[in-house]
């Protein structure tokens, strides 16, 4: 069975998808079977896995209207070798379409039971939302990894997701908790990085990941030649980091 994890933070810019392309290409290196699901309009996580958003007969909006299934949708990315199941700008029109149909939250959940063999981790890189595809996200996964930007704030946005999953956990998807808390664009040197550590381990304790994420250029720059960093520049120090946190996220679970 596969462990479906929504990367998710409704600020925009923390690196939920950075995380999901290079923890995809981290854990397919590790001989992982990994589905990374693009469920931000924006397609970043499609077109940073080098498939073209423009070139899309069928896209992850399918599946969540049931028109197509996971299988006749995802593609296989080159050359980080894992499966995805793309989106372009079509997903804007999915909160309205969902609206008209039964089972809109839990719709993305019904589509992964085909898949659920085919792969050890699944992962869903959300939008900057708490929308109708995010609920769906929560609803299809058993754990929520969060990234978060260590910075003045934060924290803040941090409780109205909370709150959001403690929802979706007593109506839809009792099975769901918080995966890991994961620090990005990591700067070692301000003190409020320091402080804002302080804070996640007081409230999040040994679910925030030992490692961290450095700010690093190359992460910066892979996307934009449709590379995860591994296959960019692998002795990068976020290639580095990026690995590391795929050791430590399957480590956890085997603990
Ligand atoms: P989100 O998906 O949460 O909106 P992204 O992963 O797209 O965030 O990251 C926002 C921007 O920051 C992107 O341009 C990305 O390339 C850059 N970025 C993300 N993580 C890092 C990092 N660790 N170091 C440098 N740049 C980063
Ligand atoms: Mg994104």
């Amino acid at each position: 069975m596969a462990r479906i994890i929504a990367v998710t933070n409704q600020k925009g810019g923390v690196g939920k998808t950075t995380t999901c392309v290079n923890l995809a290409a981290s854990l397919t290196a590790m001989k992982r079977r990994v589905l990374l699901i693009d469920l931000d309009p924006q397609g970043n996580a499609t077109t940073g896995s080098g498939l073209s958003k423009e070139e899309l007969d069928t896209s992850v909006y399918d599946v969540l209207v049931g028109s197509h299934g996971v299988k006749d949708v995802m593609k296989k990315c080159s050359p980080g070798d894992y499966w995805v199941l793309p989106a372009n700008g079509d997903l804007t029109g999915a909160e309205v379409a969902l609206l008209d149909l039964p089972s809109k939250e839990t719709r993305l959940r019904a589509g992964l039971y085909e898949v659920d063999n085919d792969f050890d981790y699944i992962l869903l890189d959300c939008p900057p939302a708490l929308n109708m595809l995010t609920v769906n996200a929560l609803a299809a996964s058993q754990g929520v990894l969060i990234p978060v930007q260590c910075e003045y704030y934060a924290l803040e946005g941090l409780t109205a997701l909370l709150q959001t999953i403690e929802r979706i956990t007593q109506a839809l998807n009792p099975s769901l908790e918080v995966e890991g808390i994961l620090r990005t664009m990591y700067d070692p040197r301000p003190s409020l990085t320091h402080d804002v550590s302080v804070q996640l381990h007081k409230y999040f304790g040994n679910k925030v990941y030992d490692t961290v994420i450095p700010r690093n250029i190359r992460l910066a720059e892979s996307p934009s030649y449709g590379l995860p960093v591994l296959h960019y520049e692998k002795q990068s120090r976020g290639a580095i980091a990026y690995l590391a946190l795929a050791g430590e996220f399957i480590r956890k679970r085997a603990a």
